[in-house]
């Protein structure tokens, strides 16, 4: 291994990245983390100065340091906390609300946390809405990120902000980008992107400002920044496939440091050149109850869940 030393003061790194042929210290990878983070949002139009940002944040590391790191940038971000009601016997979700809760009060004042409860806000909270037996964890897990887009999406809606900002990783989105490529999903594929414009009926603008950093480099700037996050994964987590999908890339990242990233900044470039012309997503329509974009005539699949 061999000690690192700063690339830029020499004093002893707390982190090297051969993929970027870089070790830095504390002070100096916070720094760098922050600098590439605005170079980022800027070179991706995700947001301006002065525009309000709703950042969703689970309580876990990458969205509370994007949350700390669009304020210290000076962005007017607030968080959107949405409690999924998921419990299993460990508290899951009582326990993310909590690290939230308390990291919004590390924040300069002004910085403001919305909750959506669902249990409060439509009776039932995510185990109920997915049904007891029917596809188990699998199921669990769609619906559940089912809820989070349309809630995420409602919440900016009726709150005024123009753009939600959420914590995805490089390691999230090259192993949904190779779980993608793997089936052809081209109207997936066309539509992966760090950021995605506002649509038609009533979509907000979402941006993933963190994208191209790796999980570890999250995980670092949490810790070196003293942020108190949710180390547990959901008790229901992740499908095993993403997992699957995230262990073959970082095996291959072992061998071949800077896999992961040009894997997702090459599909970005070949996107950007209009990789699949001719696949368009399909017309949105308004959903009947709720008035969210939903892609079938009638109550969307969130409303299909939440009623009777
Ligand atoms: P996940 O789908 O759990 O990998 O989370 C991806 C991103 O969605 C996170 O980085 C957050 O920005 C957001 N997110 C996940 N869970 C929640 C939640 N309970 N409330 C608000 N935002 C969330
Ligand atoms: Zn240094
Ligand atoms: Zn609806």
């Amino acid at each position: 291994m061999g000690v690192h030393r700063c690339r830029k003061c020499t004093a002893q790194s707390v982190i090297n990245m051969p993929q970027h042929r870089l070790a830095l210290c504390g002070e100096h990878f916070v720094e760098w983390v922050e600098k590439s983070t605005l170079e980022f949002i800027e070179k991706h139009r995700m947001f301006e100065p002065g525009e309000r940002v709703l950042v969703a944040v689970s309580g876990g590391k990458d969205s509370l340091s994007l949350w700390r790191i669009l304020s210290k940038l000076g962005y007017a971000a607030d968080g959107l906390y949405i409690d999924l009601g998921i419990d299993d016997g460990c508290g899951y979700s009582k326990r993310s609300g909590d690290y939230v809760r308390k990291f919004a009060q590390t924040l300069p004042a002004g910085a403001r946390l919305h909750v959506v409860d669902l249990s409060v806000a439509y009776g039932k909270a995510v185990p109920e809405m997915a049904g007891r037996r029917a596809g188990g964890k699998k199921r669990l897990c769609s619906v559940c990120g089912l809820v989070k887009r349309h809630e995420m999406n409602r919440a900016a809606r009726e709150l005024g902000y123009p753009v939600i900002a959420t914590g995805h990783n490089l390691d999230d989105e090259a192993a949904v980008l190779l779980g993608n490529t793997l089936r052809w999903e081209v109207e997936y594929l066309v539509r992966q992107a760090p950021v995605l414009p506002a649509g038609d009926p009533g979509l907000v603008k979402r941006a993933k400002p963190l994208a191209r950093f790796y999980e570890r480099e999250t995980a670092a700037y949490a810790i070196v920044s003293d942020i108190a996050y949710i180390e547990d994964e959901c008790p229901f987590s992740k499908g095993a496939t993403s997992l699957r999908l995230k262990e073959t890339l970082n095996s291959m990242e072992s061998g071949s440091p800077g896999t992961k990233l040009h894997f997702y900044y090459s599909f970005l470039r070949a996107r950007k050149k209009g990789l699949f012309p001719g696949v368009e997503r399909s017309e949105l329509q308004t959903c009947e109850k709720c008035g969210e974009a939903t892609g079938i005539p009638g109550l969307c699949a969130f409303c299909r869940l939440t009623v009777e």
